[in-house]
Formats: C-alpha cells, structure tokens, sequence
C-alpha cells in the first residue's frame, strides 16, 4: 500500500469509527454469536496471495463485527468500563503510526520523558503522596504481580532473585480482592497456600484485626509475611478496604503494603472521594487502570512505587545490547516491570488528560456516580428489589426479592439475568455476595446519560414481571 492508498482508507476507517461512536447503541451490546461461529466463517488458512483492503474491510464488518461485544455502547453495565474516547483514539492512531518500541530511554526519549510527565500529573490528580514514581504498565494485573514480585524481595533481602524462594513468604488480601492476587502469588513463586483470604465485614470491606491476628499467628510459626493487598472498590461490590488501618498493620509489622484501586482510583481525582486516600502515607505501591474510567482505551494502567530503587532491584537487567551512554542520566523503564518491550502507552493518556481536563474528567466521573444514586433510589423504592451492598462508586450491586426461598431467589435472579441480557439493550453481569446471586449495575461508561439508566431500570422492572 502506499501513502495515497493509505490515505484513502485512512479517510474512510476514520470515517467508520465516527459512525461506530454515533451508532454503538444500536447494535446487541453482547455479542449474540454462539461458540465456534466465526471460526466457522474463517478460512483454515492463510492466504498465499494478499488480497484487497477492500475485502479484509468487508470481511471485518461482516464476519468480525458480529463477534464483537460493544464495550462503548450506553447500555453497558457489564464488569467495569474498559472506556475509550475520540481523543484516545486518535493518539492510538499516531503511535501505531510511528510503531516505537520504546524500552529505554533511548528508543524514544519522548516516550520515557512523557510518561514521567504524565505520571506525576496523574499521582497530583489523584492525591498520592508527591514522592511516589510512576510508570504504565499494560493492566492490573501486571502492575500487581510486579508488586507482589518486589515485595517477595524486599522481604528476602533480594535472596529469592538469587536462590529462589527459600523461606516461606506470605501474602495476605481480604477474600473480596481480586483474582490478580492469587494469580500473582501462584507465579511469583509464593505459592497458593501461603495466600492468606482475610474475612470481610457486612460491608465487605477487609478486618483489620483479623488481618494482624493472621500475620500474628504467621509470624509464630516461623513464617515470613511479606505483602498485604488492600482494595480500594473490589470488584464484586466496589467495597473499601480500611486503608489506614491495614497501614498501620503494615508498618508495625514491616510488611510491603500494595494497594489495588484498579476501578476505583479514578474517583480519587474528585475532592469528595479522596477519603479514600486516608492513609496514603503507608502505600509501598499503588495500581489504577486509566483504560477503566479515564477513558483512555485499553490497555493503559497506572502503577505507583513509593521507592523505584527496590522496584528496579528486582527487575533490573544489563545486558551488554541494551548499554547506552545515557544510561545514568535516565529513567530506563525497561526495569520497571516485566516485559522488555513497550508500547508508547503515555501518549494517548497526555491527549485524554490535555484535552478534557482535569475539571472535564471530574464532571463525567462525577456524573456517573449521580446516576448511581438515582438508579440505587429507584431499586429502593420498588418493593421487589433490594440494593446489596453500599454504594460507594457508580457500582449498584441488587436482586429481584419477591420473598420466596433464598434457592428459588438464586434461580429467579440468574433467568432474570439473562431476560434482560438477551434484549440487546443493556449488558448488566453478576456476582455472588455472602452466597447470594447479585446483579451488578456498572455505570460508567462515557456515552452513558441518564435516560440509558432509566431506560435499563425501566427494562428490568418488565422482565421481572414476566419471570
Ligand atoms: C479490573 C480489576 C482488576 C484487573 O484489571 P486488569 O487491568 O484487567 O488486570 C484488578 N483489580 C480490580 C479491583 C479490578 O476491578
């Protein structure tokens, strides 16, 4: 292809995702394809001979896009957001564009010295404490296996980089946290059973004194308690771990204190949510996902170190290839995670950040958590409904209780479910809380208003009366 022909599609695929944008909430938000269709439709094998952008393009709209889930469209309530917008797009466009690898400083020096930038406005917008560093990472979980990673050497003095885990080293979580804990704690060499699942109150947040009674007892058997996950908006409920507190643990116990705010540390941008924070001055580490409510498109998550050096320590290499003069100078963020290879992710985050603003993030972050509210006092007023859990953030955990036996509740909420779902219309998904079959209405995503809420409210009201 060459730059005219580049144009040209250039042109018209621009022209597509602005139609997408405006048309999202038209098509099925969950993609209603069964298991094997695609494939079905795809040929065993790959061309020998390349074939026009013309047919790839048709092939796309016809065969693909009925794959696909609609993660922008209003009416998706599903999990979190994964939320993009035209700004973040664009930036999309001129990093694939200039197709940088940007592992060191010198592969792209704009690349490092942005993300520095940008990562020190985003720790400001969110009320981190000023000394903590900055880098972007691809998602979570990465951000939360690197912590768990540099807290297994802080707590062996860097001997398990050497020798391997000798000594039994223990991670604690509350049982609402995140499946990225276990996932961590499994390849980081731990081992599952040195994963401590701390009980949770009626609001599911973490104990504090159950915590240190587990690190206690740990501790009295010989074993090395090594890092506490706290989660600020667990998944299933969006429930807030007390941070101070489990802080405080933290330090008398001298043990790396990783927080997991992955949905939830966007709301720290806002004055009215940064108790959130209480107790920031104890976080070793700490991970968001702009690509979950900055609307920067996936992937892009933020991680926060207190102290880089015992970042770098455990990830560092030096190859001889990789040696460059500037190397003393700069930040090589190469040996701030696991991969070698980055993206220039900090880019489309600069252009989201410039150009709604602080204040424009605010007020969209802001209003998400009103139609929460509004959503959460309209399930209170109906008899047949019941909020579940508090509602923190713009996450309203609710079932359909009409006061028949809980294993009858279980069933009606779970067909219930799937009514509302297989309208098209929303995408609302599930959890269990204390063993209890909840939906989970996710708001937040950027072209979500009002009337999506009240429509989706008013769509769950119909379906219940039919089941
Ligand atoms: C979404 C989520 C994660 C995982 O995020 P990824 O970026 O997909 O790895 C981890 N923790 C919490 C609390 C989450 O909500």
């Amino acid at each position: 292809m060459d730059s005219e022909q580049f144009r040209k599609f250039g042109y018209e695929f621009v022209d597509w995702v602005a139609d997408y944008f405006a048309e999202v909430g038209d098509y099925p938000v969950r993609s209603r394809v069964k298991p094997g269709e695609i494939k079905e439709r795809l040929p065993a094998k790959a061309p020998q001979a390349g074939e026009p952008l013309e047919t790839i393009f048709r092939d796309f709209k016809e065969i693909i896009l009925p794959g696909m889930t609609h993660w922008q469209h209003p009416g998706w309530f599903a999990y979190f957001p994964a939320n993009n917008s035209p700004e973040s797009v664009l930036a999309e466009l001129l990093t694939a564009g200039m197709g940088a690898q940007c592992m060191i400083w010198q592969t792209s020096p704009a690349a490092t010295e942005l993300e520095e930038v940008v990562m020190e406005w985003l720790r400001d917008m969110l009320g981190l404490p000023a000394g903590m560093a900055g880098v972007l990472q691809d998602t979570a979980s990465t951000a939360t296996l690197c912590a768990i990673l540099t807290a297994r050497e802080a707590a062996s003095g860097f001997e398990a980089n050497k020798k391997g885990v000798k000594q039994p080293l223990v991670v604690y979580a509350s049982q609402e946290a995140h499946s990225s804990v276990d996932k961590a704690v499994k390849i980081a060499g731990y081992g599952k059973e040195y994963l401590r699942h701390i009980p949770v109150d009626e609001n599911y947040a973490l104990i504090p004194k159950k915590l240190e009674e587990a690190i206690v007892a740990d501790k009295k058997a010989g074993l090395v308690p090594a890092c506490v996950v706290s989660s600020l908006g667990t998944t299933s409920s969006a429930a807030f771990d007390p941070l101070e507190e489990i802080g405080q643990i933290c330090r008398r116990h001298n043990i790396w204190l990783h927080v997991d705010a992955a949905f939830a540390g966007t709301a720290a941008i806002l004055e009215e949510k940064r108790w959130m924070l209480q107790g920031a001055e104890y976080i070793d580490s700490f991970v968001f996902n702009p690509h979950k409510w900055m609307f920067t498109n996936f992937d892009c998550s933020a991680y926060f170190v207190r102290n880089p050096d015992l970042l770098v320590k455990t990830f560092e290499i030096h190859p001889e290839y990789l040696k460059t003069a500037a190397d003393t100078q700069v930040k090589n963020y190469r040996d701030w995670g696991v991969q070698l290879g980055r993206r220039f992710r900090a880019l489309k985050l600069w252009f989201v950040i410039r150009s709604y603003g602080v204040e424009g993030l605010q007020s969209m972050v802001r209003e998400h958590l009103r139609l929460a509210q509004l959503f959460k006092s309209w399930v209170d007023e109906e008899a047949r409904f019941e909020v579940m859990a508090p509602v923190n953030l713009s996450l309203v955990c609710f079932r359909f209780n009409d006061g028949r036996p809980e294993p009858e509740l279980h069933n009606k909420n779970k067909e219930l479910l799937e009514k509302i779902n297989a309208t098209g219309s929303v995408y609302l998904t599930h959890t269990t809380l204390k063993g209890k079959y909840v939906m989970r209405m996710a708001i937040g995503s950027r072209l979500t208003e009002e009337k999506h809420v009240r429509q989706a409210w008013e769509l769950i009201q119909k379906m219940a009366k039919e089941i």
